[in-house]
C-alpha cells in the first residue's frame, strides 16, 4: 500500500525551493522526528498524518495537488517510549550556541562553566555556553563579574529533542513553535 501511495505521490523534486524536510509531530503535538518530504507526501497521501504548517507551495502530480508540508501532525497517536531532557555536553552546547564563543563571538570549540565549577557552578543548561580555547583560558576559574565580561545572551535549555536536534542538524525557524525543551 505503501508503494502504491508512493508511486501515485506528487513529484518532490520537480523544484529546489520547497521545504526537503518535514517536522512530524505525533497527534498529541510533541515533535516525534524529521522526515524527508517524499516521505512527508506518502504519510499524507495514505491518510497517517495532516499537513499542520506548509511553506506556500503546492505540490502538483496528474492526479493530485497537497500544499507542501513544513510540519506534518500524525492522525493517530503513536506511543513512544519517554525521552529524556538533552543533557548539556560538548557537542550540545556547541549546537545550541552555533559553535560561537559567548565571550567573544570568534568560533568556538570548548564549553565553559560561566559561573565556575571550581566554586560551586553546576554544569547545566543556564551555566554553560560555548567558547574558544582562548577565552575559556583567560577566563579560567573566575567569575564574569571580576574580569568585567558580560554574557551576549542568557543561556537556556535547547527548544528541541534529541531526536530533532542531534540527528537532523539546525531545526528549521519554521518549526520552532512546535519544539519545546
Ligand atoms: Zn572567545
Amino acid at each position: 500500500m505503501l508503494t502504491t501511495a508512493a508511486d501515485q505521490a506528487p513529484r518532490t523534486d520537480a523544484r529546489a525551493d520547497v521545504p526537503a524536510r518535514t517536522l512530524l509531530l505525533n497527534a498529541s503535538g510533541e515533535p516525534l522526528c524529521i522526515v524527508t518530504l517524499h516521505r512527508a507526501v506518502v504519510l499524507v497521501m495514505t491518510g497517517k498524518a495532516t499537513v499542520l504548517e506548509s511553506d506556500g507551495h503546492v505540490l502538483h502530480s496528474a492526479r493530485v495537488q497537497m500544499p507542501a508540508p513544513v510540519v506534518l501532525v500524525l492522525t493517530r497517536y503513536v506511543r513512544v517510549p519517554t525521552r529524556r531532557p538533552v543533557p548539556p555536553t560538548r557537542r550540545t552546547v556547541l549546537q545550541r550556541d552555533d559553535h560561537r564563543c559567548a565571550y567573544c563571538g570568534g568560533g568556538a570549540d570548548t564549553v565553559d562553566h560561566v559561573h565556575p565549577r571550581s566554586r560551586g557552578g553546576r554544569h547545566e543548561w543556564t551555566n554553560v555556553v560555548a567558547a574558544c580555547r582562548r577565552c575559556n583560558h583567560r577566563k579560567a576559574d573566575r567569575t564574569l563579574h571580576e574580569l568585567g565580561w558580560e554574557l551576549p545572551f542568557l543561556p537556556r535549555a535547547p527548544r528541541w529533542s534529541v531526536t530533532v536536534g542531534g540527528a537532523a542538524g539546525r531545526p528549521e525557524p519554521a518549526w520552532s513553535p512546535y519544539l519545546v525543551a
